[in-house]
């Protein structure tokens, strides 16, 4: 049996970056930019002034003080937006707005507080030392300067940079379409009530968000029954329409298990089995062209599955640089039991007190225990080896989310 990283290693390869789109910048929130940005030019582009004020030269201003102002000939105003075309002579000042160009001759500002004009004149009570005030062009970025690297997942802060830059529209990978399908007969719709031996088909909504959280497109698609022909026609059809199907269910060793024959029919299986619990029984395979993972039905194997295989090759089809979820050490908080032989994910829930992260598990570890993914932090991984975690022990954790303190 293939071991995680083994496995994960197998699904990255079966998958590859997608075509690159050009998108204005304002819609490529979340988006992996494609192309390293390098600044085409400084920024900012001019000197321009930090405060409201009045701009000055450094030699005029040196002995203002309060109780003893220097006066000097107010030669004209310059507000944002205007080129600053104004001429700052000895003896002279510029009224001046944040954010407008700095005018020739003047090297300082002096905010309005510590000014009083009148008649044309400008009273300035403080010195200002050369550069006071002035936020000089390139002062944040330097003409070549790499701006954002390729396969950034773009947010605000990224966006805001690039668009002071001009790069409209920018090279980015959106996500790809995943199709979601879902397998059982006993399923019904979330709103349906379900009759005697029924349950709701909640991986649907599962599988749905984890693949949108990861940055790709759900494409949902009609529950299949517990039957070969249905399956291999629902995965025929996902598989068109979209760039990487998934599915829960049936990949088991049950009579009605019809998964891996569809995939065998359609295309061809490339890995069964993961030495991981929960989530062993997962199938890596192709229908067509089209890459496939198969995922076992049991909610909390999904999640498990979806987090170890199904995000990072998400990722890697987006083109993002990181493909893995951050980690942490922590302090475990109650003991841990497992039979060796298989890598367990533990879910936790994440606390920072005393100066270290503390985890504690979720509750029951079964994988349909569907309330242990509840307010959960993240998987702490129990090596294949080790049959007990003791409390105290520190653990590596796999962080969805921290919560905050
Ligand atoms: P299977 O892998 O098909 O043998 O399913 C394993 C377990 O997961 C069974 O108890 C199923 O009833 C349950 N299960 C399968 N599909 C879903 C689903 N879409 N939503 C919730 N539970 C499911
Ligand atoms: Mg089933």
């Amino acid at each position: 049996m293939l071991s995680v990283e083994q496995a994960r290693a197998r699904v990255l390869e079966s998958v590859s970056p997608l075509s690159i789109a050009a998108v204005p910048v304002a819609d490529a929130l979340g988006l992996v930019l494609a192309r390293t940005c390098i600044a085409p030019h400084s920024l900012p582009r001019f000197d321009n002034s930090a405060m409201d004020g009045y701009a000055v030269r450094e030699e005029d201003v040196e002995s203002a003080r309060t109780e003893s102002p220097v006066r000097l000939d107010v030669v004209g105003e310059v507000r944002a937006g205007e080129p600053g075309a104004l001429e700052v002579r000895r003896g002279t000042a510029a009224r001046i707005m944040t954010g407008a160009p700095l005018p020739n001759g003047a090297d300082a500002i002096v905010p309005v507080e510590e000014t009083e004009e009148e008649g044309g004149v400008v009273a300035i009570k403080a010195a200002a030392p050369s550069g006071r005030h002035v936020r000089p062009a390139g002062d944040d970025v330097a003409e070549g300067d790499e701006l954002v690297r390729a396969g950034t997942e773009l947010g605000p802060g990224e966006l805001a940079l690039l668009a002071s830059m001009g790069f409209s529209p920018i090279d980015v990978r959106k996500g790809p379409r995943v199709a979601v399908v879902v397998t059982g007969d006993e399923l019904v719709p979330p709103e349906a009530v379900p009759g005697p031996g029924q349950i709701r088909d909640s991986n649907s909504v599962a599988l749905g968000a984890l693949v949108r959280a990861a940055g790709g497109e759900a494409v949902p698609c009609a529950p299949v029954t517990d039957d070969l022909s249905a399956t291999v026609e629902a995965f025929a059809r996902a598989a068109d329409l979209c760039d990487l199907v998934i599915s829960s269910g049936g990949v088991s060793v049950g009579r009605y298990d019809f998964v891996k024959m569809a995939i065998e029919e359609l295309g061809r299986i490339d890995m069964w089995r993961v030495a991981m619990q929960p989530g062993k029984p997962v199938v890596l395979g192709t229908i067509g062209d089209t890459p496939f993972l198969g995922l076992p039905g049991n909610p909390v194997s999904i999640h498990i599955g979806f987090e170890q295989f199904v995000r990072p090759a998400i990722r890697k089809m987006r083109g993002c640089s990181t493909l893995l979820r951050p980690t942490l050490v922590a302090t475990l908080e109650e003991a841990v039991h497992k039979s060796p032989g298989r890598l367990h994910f533990v879910r936790v829930r994440l606390k920072w007190s005393g100066g270290k992260w503390r985890a504690t598990p979720t509750g029951s570890q079964g994988s349909h225990i569907q309330s242990s993914l509840v307010d959960c932090d993240g998987v702490a991984r129990f090596g294949a080896d080790a049959s007990v975690l003791n409390e105290g022990d520190e653990v590596m954790i796999e962080v969805w989310k921290l919560p905050a303190q």
